[in-house]
């Protein structure tokens, strides 16, 4: 497999723990994508039991959608970190800051 290798925030913490990606109250996909339309919410999120088996892995943010929060650019994001929690029954990226 290739490996890339670049800067990108990262997931500190998510608290969604019926994701299929969640171990212990941390992300373990590689990366993920947040804003599902106009709510910052997380489009990797997979209803199911655990899958990872890489529990040390940390994701990343890959892409998100969301251009009025104040840490988009180019629909990536530009902070060190983000936290992910449930807001309304959804996943929710809780660093989403509006302009
Ligand atoms: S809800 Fe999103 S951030 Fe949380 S574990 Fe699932 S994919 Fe990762
Ligand atoms: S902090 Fe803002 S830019 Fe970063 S992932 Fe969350 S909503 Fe997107």
């Amino acid at each position: 497999m290739d490996k890339l290798c670049f800067e990108m925030p990262i997931v500190s913490e998510c608290k969604v723990s019926e994701c299929a990606y969640n171990v212990s109250s941390n992300c373990h996909a590689r990366a993920i994508t947040i804003g599902d339309g106009i709510r910052p919410g997380c489009d990797t999120f997979l209803k199911g039991s655990r899958h990872t088996r890489k529990a040390g892995q940390v994701a990343g943010i890959g892409a998100c959608k969301i251009s009025g929060c104040k840490f988009n650019e180019d629909f990536e994001c530009q902070t060190d970190s983000v936290r992910v929690g449930t807001v309304q029954n959804q996943a929710n990226c809780m660093t989403f800051s509006a302009r």
